[in-house]
């Protein structure tokens, strides 16, 4: 009789896009033999926190981590969702949670062109080879356009309109984006709005209240983030254990004994070893390990194996290269004339195209995205007024004093209270800054020529901006055009783009861990046999972010979730299904 301890079929590092997808997908082909390790928390409906209290907590770090991170963060224990960390000339923002990514992000689900696929991506990995994979995503993560809005005038969406006119002003197309977000099971007849119903996974969601939370966790769970579809059915019906508040640290292959041996290539499996948050140290073993704790996770983690414990050797020495922040790039347009009230609705609703889709530009091709921010940041954006516009405020001030001195007039001279205290509420709210004011969300094809490597122990990002400048210019650009055609004074790029700062920010990192031809050129395999396998390694493989060669200039959850059902298919042999093995 052995005395190996029996290992499990699979385990899988992370539940965001890359995760979900390879957990459902497994424990499909292998019941009850998955086991999946998550380092953030569960978010069941109204656990997201939105009180400035607990919003203040809402941040990832843990004691010794010294990863460079906001200042009243760094070498705190907070298990919050937003993992931010500063490299020098780029942040990144990525979420820590059961559901990774899908719990904050803007739930645009959008297939780039064709030429996307050739830059640096290997030969026989293009969009036709990966379309009945975008086929299945978009249809698990029910990805559609807003309803309309002629019989619910709820539905209508101020900004959709402001951006939609803006694009016929510079004679360029605006189409509404598919949004992964719950308007009830009928596609054609959406569900009242806040009414629930079960969705056909079996988890309970919301008709969309519009409440433009989504980028904070959406507290009815209108979002149809991952652990409502691939995830809720990874562990209910097919049985998958789930280990959230789990850190991976390192993973070693075994040898025929079942001992960890650095010398072995993991045709014998693997050890995983990991944090329980509150628990400590533990282990597990499996035949084949997925990494997908996103691209900055599994980059970091791969990194530490090869570099610092030396237990997965073999890895290409192109780990960390080819990094892309996807161009990503925020700023604002404040005090417009026409309202953009981007408080309302789901965060994005609509992309305009420059140059990505249509008359396609290499160097300056991205898009633009409009986007919504909860109301009550909008409060807070009115205490900001005395400093963004003060000439605004002593308007404002000049109006209510007039009206207040006519009001203290009629008095006088009538005797009796005219119901002031309503209008006064109404002079100091009404246009408030918020309402006159336009997010531009923009994303496009940078060089992706970024580097990740390990910095005493933690992972460092060169960002070579400068290369990157023609598309930053041309999003400025739009920026400029927005401000006039809304007639506003104030275009604010990113708070972080001011000289002498001029640092990017991304909520899109993508690459370091590339699918390729050979060890020269990448870190995973894209041959069809060996979809996403890590090169010298049998049985570990890569499936998240990380391994998209280039960047994507659209929203990348489309393609990194059509490439890991891609992956998934090698390693299961079972052709992808949107009932997610369900049906008998
Ligand atoms: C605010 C915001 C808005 C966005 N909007 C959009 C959008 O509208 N459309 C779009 O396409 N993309 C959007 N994105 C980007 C999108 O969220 C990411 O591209 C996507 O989530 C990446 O998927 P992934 O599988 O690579 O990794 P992730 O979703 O990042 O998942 C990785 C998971 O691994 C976990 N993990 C990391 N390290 C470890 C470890 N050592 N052990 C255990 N677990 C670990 C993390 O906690 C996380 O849950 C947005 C992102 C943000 C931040
Ligand atoms: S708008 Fe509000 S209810 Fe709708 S998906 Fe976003 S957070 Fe959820």
């Amino acid at each position: 009789m052995s005395l190996k301890p029996k290992l499990l079929e699979a385990i899988v590092i992370g539940s965001g896009f890359g995760g979900a997808i390879s957990c459902c997908r497994l424990a499909q082909r292998w019941k009850d033999q998955v086991l999946l390790l998550e380092r953030g928390k569960r978010y069941p409906m109204s656990a997201f926190p939105r009180t400035p209290h607990d919003m203040a907590a809402n941040f990832w770090s843990l004691p010794g981590d010294q990863a460079k991170r906001p200042k009243h963060v760094q070498a705190k224990t907070l298990r919050g969702m937003f993992d931010i960390r500063n490299f020098a000339r780029m942040d990144t923002v990525v979420c820590a949670g059961f559901g990774g990514g899908s719990l904050i992000y803007a739930n645009v689900f959008l297939e780039p062109p064709e030429q996307v696929f050739e830059r640096s991506w290997p030969k026989g990995l293009n969009k036709t080879v990966l379309q009945p994979y975008y086929g299945i995503a978009k249809s698990v993560l029910c990805a559609r356009p807003i309803p309309d809005w002629d019989s619910e005038p709820r539905r209508r969406i101020v900004r959709t309109e402001l951006f939609k006119q803006f694009a016929q002003n510079q004679k360029r197309s605006s189409s509404l984006a598919d949004i992964c977000v719950f308007f009830g099971n009928d596609f054609q007849q959406p569900t009242p709005i806040g009414i629930q119903e079960i969705n056909r996974y079996g988890a309970t969601q919301t008709s969309c209240t519009y409440c433009g939370e989504c980028d904070v966790g959406c507290n009815t769970h209108s979002k149809n983030t991952v652990d409502l579809n691939y995830l809720f059915v990874a562990e209910h019906v097919h049985r998958a254990q789930i280990r959230t508040d789990c850190v991976a640290e390192k993973i070693a292959p075994l040898n025929e004994l079942g001992e960890v041996d650095i010398a072995a290539d993991g045709a014998f499996g693997y050890r995983v070893y990991y944090r329980h948050l509150d628990h400590g140290l533990s282990h597990a073993d499996a035949r084949r390990v997925v990494v997908s704790a996103g691209t900055l996770g599994t980059n970091e983690l791969l990194l530490r194996c090869r570099d610092e414990h030396g237990t997965l050797p073999r890895i290409s020495q192109r780990l960390g290269q080819r990094f892309s922040g996807n161009g990503d790039f925020v700023s604002w347009v404040m005090e417009g004339k026409p309202p953009s009230d981007p408080n309302y609705g789901p965060v994005i609703t609509q992309y305009t195209d420059y140059n990505l889709f249509k008359n396609h530009d290499p160097e300056r091709a991205f898009i633009l995205e409009d986007a919504s921010y909860p109301a009550f940041a909008s409060w807070f954006v009115e205490g900001l007024q005395p400093s963004l516009n003060p000439i605004g405020l002593v308007k404002k001030m000049v109006r209510i004093l007039g009206m207040l001195g006519n009001d203290i007039w009629q008095n006088l001279a009538g005797g009796k209270w005219t119901g002031s205290v309503g209008t006064l509420f109404y002079q100091m709210l009404k246009g408030d800054v918020s309402y006159r004011s336009s997010v531009l969300l923009c994303m496009g094809l940078d060089q992706g020529d970024g580097v990740l490597t390990l910095r005493d122990g933690n992972l460092d990002l060169h960002w070579p901006q400068k290369t990157n400048m023609p598309l930053y210019n041309a999003i400025l650009d739009a920026g400029r055009q927005f401000k006039r055609f809304v007639q506003s004074h104030f275009f604010i790029p990113m708070p972080t783009w001011f000289w002498p700062i001029r640092n990017n920010i991304t909520v899109h990192s993508l690459g370091g861990c590339i699918l390729a031809d050979s060890p020269e050129q990448g870190v995973v395999s894209a041959d069809k046999h060996n979809r996403g396998q890590v090169f010298g390694y049998k049985g570990l493989y890569v499936a998240d972010g990380s391994v998209l060669p280039s960047a994507v200039g659209a929203n990348p959850v489309a393609t990194i979730s059509a490439v890991s059902e891609w992956i998934a298919e090698g390693i299961t042999g079972i052709q992808p299904h949107d009932d997610l093995g369900m049906s008998p």
